[in-house]
């Protein structure tokens, strides 16, 4: 049976009480918020300067990237909540026409944040209205169609965008020009998953012992979304198999029961890693013939995968293609998968 992927970003959105406990767990403020100490640091900056002018002046324009589960929705409700500014969240493929932005945009009021998420899957036609209208707060459209239509050009709210994009070489060029501040999330260091399991285990009243958080945050894939979510099958396993409390062998178990090993990789990465490794060797792969070999969409692995393999250097990037390097094939033997 192919297990859910614990890297997929959409799991829990459907159960509502999935839903209930993401949001319990979710940081409202810089100080709940965890690690990406330098972004924190030149945020808290730049709000602190627009409160202090004072003047009706906003924010600059955010652009946060990096690999999904890093915090990027998470920050954008905590620089809402710092300046007490309220937070409308959208995404790129939601906004289907020109039109629907046009809505969104004129129901904002001063100050307020927009959201986007997946920024870089905005259609054309709405990306161009969405640039003209954070440059001068103006929107243009065309009211009425044929030799009876007409331009008008509509005031809008001096609003902020924050944009979330897991790559911002998809973005195009004017709509990156139009943000003041860029920047990349880093994957997090392992005594800050720590800090995350042990406040996650804090607020969902679960008792963890020090060893099996420290074994927690080594197969999180240094990535908040996911240590949260291997974090609540583990308290579903110590609550079914013990007493409720998560120990070092209760922890194990259930890890071995997930199928994620030592490096925090899953079946799927692994699979798809002997899958390359099996029919290519070491020379390179393209995406869409690995997307083909594991039957996936080549953006999730672009996504998904491969931004952790490559961290962890089991996958490497070459111009030709994608490559399993000695530390992935080394792995897979390890591990059974390849002899
Ligand atoms: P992204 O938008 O980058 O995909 P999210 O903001 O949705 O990621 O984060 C996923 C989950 O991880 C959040 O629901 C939150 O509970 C947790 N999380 C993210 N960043 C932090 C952090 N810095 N400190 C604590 N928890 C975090």
């Amino acid at each position: 049976m192919a297990i859910e992927r614990l890297v997929e970003p959409t799991l829990a959105e459907d159960n509502p009480e999935e839903k209930r406990i993401e949001i319990s767990l979710r940081p409202t403020s810089f100080s709940e918020y965890i690690g990406q100490e330098h972004l924190k640091n030149n945020l808290k900056l730049a709000i602190s300067a627009v409160k202090k002018r004072n003047d009706g002046s906003t924010l600059d324009h955010i652009l946060l990237y990096g690999p999904p589960g890093l915090g990027k929705t998470t920050m954008a409700g905590v620089i809402a909540h710092e300046l007490g500014a309220s937070l409308r969240v959208t995404s790129g493929p939601a906004i289907e026409r020109a039109g629907d932005l046009a809505s969104i945009l004129t129901n904002l009021k001063d100050g307020d944040i927009l959201f986007i998420d997946e920024i870089h899957r905005l259609r054309r036609a709405v990306e161009e209205v969405l640039y003209s209208a954070m440059e001068d707060y103006k929107l243009d459209i065309v009211i009425g169609k044929g030799p009876a239509a007409r331009s008008v050009r509509l005031d809008l709210p001096k609003f902020t965008v924050i944009g979330a994009t897991t790559r911002t070489g998809s973005l195009a060029g004017p709509l990156r020009d139009r943000f003041g501040i860029i920047h990349r999330l880093e994957y997090y260091k392992e005594p800050e998953i720590e800090e995350i399991i042990n406040r996650t285990a804090g607020i969902l009243k679960t008792e963890i012992k020090p060893d099996a958080t420290k074994l927690l945050a080594t197969r999180s894939r240094l990535t908040p979304r996911i240590a949260n979510r291997i974090f609540k099958r583990v308290r579903d396993f110590a609550d079914v198999n013990g007493d409720g409390i998560i120990d070092r062998e209760t922890a194990t178990r259930s890890l071995e029961l997930m199928e994620i090993d030592e490096l925090g990789l899953d079946p799927a990465d692994r699979n798809m890693l002997r899958l390359m490794y099996e029919n290519y060797g070491d020379r390179p792969v393209g995406l869409t013939t690995i997307a083909a070999l594991t039957g996936d969409e080549a953006t999730t692995i672009e996504d998904f995968y491969e931004p952790y393999l490559l961290q962890l250097g089991l996958l490497a990037r070459t111009p030709k293609g994608r490559v399993v390097t000695e530390k992935g094939r080394k792995h897979l033997q390890n591990r059974g998968n390849v002899i």
